[in-house]
């Protein structure tokens, strides 16, 4: 496919239209379109400055190409949602100084075949977790440092390594380590075009500063996320119901570059309708709250709607990730609200939040400071209290309700000591399944079935190729950081390479 400059300039406004039309956060002030041809660029510009852009960028770089990195956030919100991120999944043989244990390519493999349903790319996958044997050295080995599991500050997990510091501090060593083997990093750089096709090199149209500037590149690796700061966009998927959505990450990832690829031909990956969202204070920030708005105190209390009615076993699942199952539940609650409510006992044993709980010594009093119904509430809690277990002769975790609907099937302890906690919940959307395929070498695949011979993938973007649905702990970061590093060597290869590539 070749888009001309002159279509790449009319994708450049349709851009800006589409994502106005969709209700993007961000509208963009009218830009002066630089009509100057296009300036030479690097052998490979990376588009999208989060742990994807950065792998991307320093393996190019270190194979020798000469490397452009354009962020959208400005340098103080650079890092996409990486920068909220603490773990990343990895394939071992034995204990290492920063995981215990071992996790086998087949363990892996089979968790992610459970998650997915089979929803996966068999051989990507599979190059995935082989890669994922040696991200941490390389990570470490540019910068990035990860906790000693021994120092106890960290859960136990053998599958996962978490960063010293968090996603921040990872993000912040890669971008030091980038420039200093001299990538270009813009910042405050949104590519809002581009073009490619059968000749030598890509283009890309940037908006800095009020000027967009025409770049051209031998190679491209794209590594913007996937739309999941996109309301309009999500609201194509999930109706209405989106405009109660939080946005758990970066407002800037907006899916504006993927909807760039598709109108352009490139093969979509999954499905816009499945993302992973959890279960989150709804007085957080509409975006980038991270994780400490996630309630974690599900299993401890009952969760009542709007009405003031349960709505869902909240002991069906009391492991640590129960939260995760809750985001679409809550999605499909009228006005995508819900109330968390636990007693004086309950609130002990849950874990600390950001914000402190709505508190009120009787149900009456907290039903009013909530909005609800008082009536409603009282005989929500009158009738799971009666159908509590109260013999102290079953352990806490094992009581189940008896002649309830929804049951409660763990933890079912009557909420009777005062003072009574609320928090009030909503869906935080962290990614939605859905992006470009991809083949082997990281090439975006085009609708006609041949891969684009300059343009690779990388990330969230292209994630949906091995995470058809489903989650695994960690597997963002190894998805990013993996697929990331290949395709900068890969963007590398080519654009040092004289022979022309297959593809077009
Ligand atoms: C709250 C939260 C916690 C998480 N915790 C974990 C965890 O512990 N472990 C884990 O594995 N995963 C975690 N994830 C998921 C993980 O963060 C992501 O899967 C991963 O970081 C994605 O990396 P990426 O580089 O593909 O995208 P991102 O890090 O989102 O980076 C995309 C970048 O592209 C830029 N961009 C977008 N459009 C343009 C454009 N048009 N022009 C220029 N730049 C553009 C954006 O500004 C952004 O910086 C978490 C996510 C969230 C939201």
């Amino acid at each position: 496919m070749r888009l001309t400059m002159g279509a790449a300039l009319l994708s450049v406004r349709r851009s800006h239209q589409v994502n106005r039309e969709r209700g993007a956060e961000h509208d963009r002030p009218n830009a002066i379109v630089s009509e100057t041809p296009a300036s030479r660029g690097p052998d490979v510009l990376v588009v999208g400055g989060g742990s994807a852009g950065l792998c991307a960028a320093i393996a190019a770089r270190r194979s020798g190409a000469s490397v452009r990195l354009v962020e959208w956030a400005p340098a103080a919100l650079r890092g996409g949602n990486t920068r909220h991120a603490r773990n990343f999944r990895l394939m071992h043989d034995r204990p290492t100084r920063y995981v215990p244990d071992s996790y086998s390519e087949d363990a892996f493999f089979k968790d992610l075949l459970r998650v997915t349903g089979g929803a996966t790319d068999e051989r990507l996958a599979r190059v995935l977790i082989h890669c994922s044997a040696t991200i941490a050295p390389w990570l470490e080995s540019h910068g990035v440092r990860l906790q000693d599991p021994a120092s106890g500050a960290m859960p136990y997990s053998k599958r996962t390594a978490f960063f010293l510091g968090g996603g921040k501090a990872m993000i912040n060593a890669l971008y030091m380590t980038a420039a200093k083997l001299g990538v270009r990093i813009g910042y405050d750089s949104e590519v809002v075009a581009l073009a490619f096709g059968d000749g030598p090199d890509c283009e890309a149209d940037i908006l800095h500063d009020g000027r967009i500037d025409r770049i051209a590149a031998k190679t491209m690796v794209l590594c913007s996320g996937g739309h999941q700061a996109n309301i309009g966009w999500l609201r194509e998927s999930f109706g209405a119901a989106a405009d109660g959505f939080m946005i758990r990450g970066t407002p800037y990832v907006t899916g504006s570059i993927l909807r760039l690829l598709l109108d352009a031909g490139v093969k979509p990956a999954g499905d816009p309708s499945r993302a992973h969202m959890v279960a989150v204070d709804a007085r957080g920030p509409k975006f980038d709250g991270g994780i400490v708005t996630r309630i974690t105190a599900i299993p401890h209390g009952i969760v009542v709607d709007r009405d003031g009615r349960r709505f869902h076993d909240e002991g069906e699942d009391a492991r640590k990730t129960h939260f995760a199952r809750w985001g679409a539940r809550i999605a499909e609650c009228p006005g995508q609200i819900a109330w968390l409510i636990l007693d004086a006992e309950g609130f002990e044993r849950a874990l600390p939040t950001a914000l402190p709980p709505v508190r009120a010594d009787t149900i009456t009093v907290l039903a009013t400071s909530l909005g609800l119904d008082p009536a409603t509430l009282e005989t929500t809690i009158k009738d799971f209290n009666a159908a509590t277990d109260t013999s102290n002769d079953v352990p806490l975790i094992e009581r189940c309700t008896q002649g309830l609907t929804p049951p409660k099937s763990r933890a079912a302890v009557a909420l009777a000591v005062p003072p009574f906690a609320a928090y009030p919940l909503r869906p935080g959307i962290t990614f939605t399944h859905f992006g470009v395929t991809v083949d082997d070498h990281l090439r975006l695949m085009k609708n006609d079935g041949r891969p684009a011979r300059n343009m690779f993938a990388a990330g969230m973007i292209m994630a949906a190729n091995v995470l058809g649905d489903g989650y695994l702990a960690g597997l963002g970061v190894t998805l990013s950081t993996v697929y990331g590093r290949l395709a900068g060597e890969e963007a590398a290869r080519v654009a040092l390479s004289d022979e022309p590539e297959s593809g077009s």
